[in-house]
């Protein structure tokens, strides 16, 4: 069944009477006699993309292409270890990721999701019987590390000063406060082991930093790029949109080898921050292109003429459409789950394009 008879269906199922009429008019302009009341879901636009908006249930998403799967998780134990160079290690439950780096006397954590944060310490003893000496934290958010107190021990703990600013606001106990910031960059050496800690703005978040082991080649920079997959909902949330896409430029110039990129079942590679500078600048021109191809109005109710929000959330709708529809036959078989976010994607761009 095609969506257009499925909205048919929902609605004649919640207005039998009206969708009668439905049936038998035109499906161009508006058509006073069908309309459902005020606040209720109508009719779908006109060239709707197949693609289902956001809060349509769909039966089945689009299948995970073989390029976004990763090697498997042991179920057992719940996560995954992956070593990356001398003495450091990606650990991930093929949803979060995070690292650690083993030295002469110690270990530095960089990250711990609660997803699998109660596991860190075992997967650390698989390794070494050395304690957590450090802890580095990408950036503020919870689901990165929320598991910071379940390491135990005083380790030190290292972030930018907007992390920090940002924790002490939330004063939440499962992310303890960092006791070493810096502002720009960091250079964290212990034994013969180096990290390289840099800030480059708001994108992200504020204080959202990269961390590169130059032996290691290894890079990792969170919520930045989703090696395989589309990025997380609203170009992961960014918090500036702009910033955000500036900074996935600069991974594409930067001489890591293996990324660690804070999500999914894989480790990224310049390939896959190619790919995503590539959809970035495809959302962005065909989010471009429908702001200036879609009329501002066009078949709403006259009633809601001196609505300037309804006006808007119609147009909008449209606008996402358009892009949407622009974007699927390129990109539908190519990021993994395309459909579960492109409609979130069109939105935060048409929105950025118009006022940043
Ligand atoms: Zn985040």
């Amino acid at each position: 069944m095609n969506r257009l008879a499925q909205m048919f269906l929902m609605v004649s199922i919640v207005f039998p009477d009206l969708t009668t009429l439905a049936l038998a008019a035109p499906q161009t302009g508006l058509n006073q006699s069908f309309l459902a009341p005020a606040g209720h879901a109508g009719l779908p636009f006109l060239n709707a993309p197949a693609i289902a908006p956001i809060g349509v249930r769909v039966d089945k998403y689009l299948d995970v292409p073989e390029s976004a799967k990763g090697p498997p998780i042991d179920s057992h134990k719940g996560y995954r270890l992956e070593q990356l160079g001398r003495g450091l290690y990606m650990i991930t439950d093929n949803a979060y990721q995070s690292m650690f780096l083993v030295y002469e006397t110690g270990v530095v954590v960089v990250d711990a999701p609660p997803s699998y944060a109660a596991k860190l310490n075992q997967a650390i003893a698989e390794v070494t019987k050395l304690p957590v000496t450090h802890l580095i934290y990408s950036h503020s958010h919870t689901d990165h590390i929320g598991g910071a107190g379940l390491i135990g021990g005083h380790p030190i703990i290292v972030a930018q000063e907007e992390t920090k600013r940002l924790l002490v606001r939330g004063a939440d106990p499962k992310r303890p406060i960092p006791t070493v910031t810096f502002d720009k960059t960091y250079e964290l050496k212990v034994g013969s082991q180096r990290l390289e800690l840099s800030y480059h703005g708001d994108g992200h978040e504020p204080g959202n930093i990269f961390i590169y082991a130059p032996e290691q080649k290894t890079l990792m920079a969170v919520d930045l790029v989703f090696p395989g997959w589309m990025p997380f909902r609203r170009f992961a949330v960014a918090h500036d949109l702009p910033g955000w896409m500036a900074q996935v430029d600069l991974l594409a110039k930067l001489p890591f080898d293996k990324l660690v990129a804070g999500h999914v079942a894989r480790l990224g590679t310049h390939a896959d921050v190619m790919t995503q500078i590539d959809f970035d600048n495809d959302v962005k021109s065909a989010a471009a292109e429908a702001l200036k191809e879609t009329p501002f109005v066009d078949g709403i109710n006259p009633a809601d003429s001196g609505n300037p929000w309804a006006l808007t959330d119609d147009y909008t709708a449209r606008v996402a459409g358009r892009c949407v529809s622009t974007l699927t036959p390129k990109w539908s078989t190519k990021l993994a789950a395309f459909d579960a976010f492109v409609w979130d994607q069109c939105y935060a761009m048409e929105q950025s394009i118009r006022v940043d």
